[in-house]
């Protein structure tokens, strides 16, 4: 036995490679990554292939080992290569990611050492750190020194999470799923449409309110359907306003919400997923106000606070909400629950053991500081007006309501012809160039182009091409 053990032990020590291996793999992917960065304003922000990193599949999993190298080859070629290219400044549609540096070594220190940052009593120091990062996000959008949150690996899961919580503090119980009154527009992110399934919540009323001009949720016509459902014997219980919707970054009037959800106490949720970390700009802070009074807030830092994906955030303003739906004792933690300075994030979350994402956020906003992260912003929202003011000057182009965050819609009114047909072309013709990568929307059944200014690495240059790239398609096409 004790031979067989030595055995197994040589092979299974391949797992655990000395420094001068480790050194190699070090370098090597240094290089990838300095390499990645460096030629960023060369790439493209979208490639379309007819491959589509299909050669990726010859690398399926086998019994023996290779180099670290051709797996780079490989990761340049069939995952690097294609598609988007969310790092790329180029990036201009959905709602650009970010990828800032500093969070790549913080991923990198947390998956060495491995912390278990889902319980105080065993990595103290990251769950510390994980509150800390809440606490100062709380403040962001004043709320109480008590309110409480979670690091998510995105903002859907803190959609999920806000809406189950309010299911449980509501304390509807399946029997009442089919009076229960979900509050939204049609400008609402598709997450919570999705959250609303997942909760079990399929048959609960959803009550689409009517936009305004603006897009904006009207709080008159909220109201006037709260007073009906509760009329009609229903239990509205629940308000998903946008700070910032995806399709055109409108933000709904907060205030008069919130103090209709008050009043007829309903649980108000704010999913401010990409609009949220633009609070760190002085000049929208007015636009804020409300935020304050939410129940729940979905914030995104991998979309508005330019991090790799993978970290989103959900603050809940009541601690004692997050824990009854989420709080649940095995006997195998009695050692562990109740008895700490801090909460731990399994107890207030749908994981138990995750990823320690404290770090990823912690080390750019430190080794930055706050300052750039405020210019950033500022610098996407001027960025977005200057290409709303520049394109509406090239004639024949129509825009989309005044930008209020840093996403706008516009579109090209052919003389003859189906417009929608026209701009479907464009926008095809843009991401054939693929040196900017624009999406587009549809709003009553007119199709958008639109611009999502986001990415950490979009500056004057990259909105000047794109405008350049436009002028080009079109006179191209007015020339045939
Ligand atoms: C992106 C987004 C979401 C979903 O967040 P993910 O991080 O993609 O899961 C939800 N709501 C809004 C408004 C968004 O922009």
């Amino acid at each position: 036995m004790i031979n067989k053990i030595k055995s197994l032990e040589k092979l299974a020590r391949q797992l655990d490679p000395k420094a001068s291996q480790r050194e190699i793999w070090n370098a090597e992917v240094l290089e990838y990554s300095n390499s990645f960065i460096n030629n960023i304003n060369a790439s493209k922000a979208y490639v379309k292939s007819e491959e589509n990193g299909k050669a990726i599949s010859n690398l399926d999993i086998e019994e023996e080992a290779i180099n670290l190298a051709p797996l780079l080859e490989s990761t340049k070629k069939n995952i690097d290569g294609v598609g988007i290219n969310p790092a790329s400044g180029g990036h201009m549609g959905y709602i650009p990611g970010g990828g800032l540096y500093p969070s790549a070594l913080g991923d990198f220190i947390a998956a060495v050492s491995n912390r278990y940052a889902g319980v105080y009593y065993a990595a103290p120091g990251a769950v510390r750190l994980e509150n800390m990062l809440i606490r100062w996000m709380c403040r962001l959008m004043d709320y109480p020194q008590d309110a409480i949150g979670n690091l998510t690996s995105g903002g859907s899961i803190a959609n999920l999470m806000a809406l189950v919580t309010a299911r449980e503090v509501h304390t509807l119980k399946a029997r009442d799923f089919e009076r229960a009154v979900i509050y939204l527009t049609e400008q609402a992110h598709h997450s919570i449409l999705k959250a609303i399934r997942i909760a079990g919540l399929s048959e609960a009323q959803l009550r689409y309110i009517p936009l305004d001009n603006n897009l904006k949720l009207s709080p008159t016509h909220l109201e006037t359907a709260i007073i009906e459902d509760k009329n009609n014997g229903l239990i509205p219980f629940y308000i998903n306003a946008s700070f910032g919707t995806t399709n055109t970054g409108t933000i709904d009037p907060l205030e008069p919400i919130a103090a209709i959800a008050k009043k007829h106490k309903v649980w108000f949720h704010v999913d401010a997923a990409y609009g949220g970390f633009f609070k760190l700009v002085e000049q929208l802070h007015p636009k804020l106000k409300g935020i304050e009074q939410a129940d729940s807030i979905t914030l995104d830092p991998h979309k508005t606070l330019f991090l790799p994906y993978g970290t989103g955030a959900i603050l809940i303003k009541n601690k004692t909400h997050l824990l009854k739906a989420y709080h649940c004792l095995a006997d195998y933690m009695q050692d562990v629950v109740g008895k700490e300075d801090e909460i731990s994030p399994a107890d207030i979350s749908v994981e138990q053991t995750k990823h320690f994402r404290g770090l990823r956020v912690w080390l750019p906003l430190k080794l930055f500081g706050l300052k750039p992260f405020r210019a950033a912003l500022e610098e996407k929202l001027y960025l977005t007006k200057y290409f709303y003011n520049e394109i509406k000057k090239i004639e024949g182009f129509e825009v989309g309501p005044e930008p209020e965050l840093s996403v706008a819609i516009f579109r090209y009114v052919p003389k003859a012809g189906n417009a929608n047909e026209f701009n479907r072309k464009l926008i095809e013709a843009i991401q054939n160039d693929g040196r900017i990568f624009l999406s587009s929307t549809n709003i009553n059944d007119v199709f958008w182009i639109r611009i999502a200014v986001v990415q950490f690495r979009t500056h004057l240059e990259q909105i000047d091409l794109l405008l350049d790239i436009i002028k080009k398609i079109i006179n191209e096409e007015r020339s045939k």
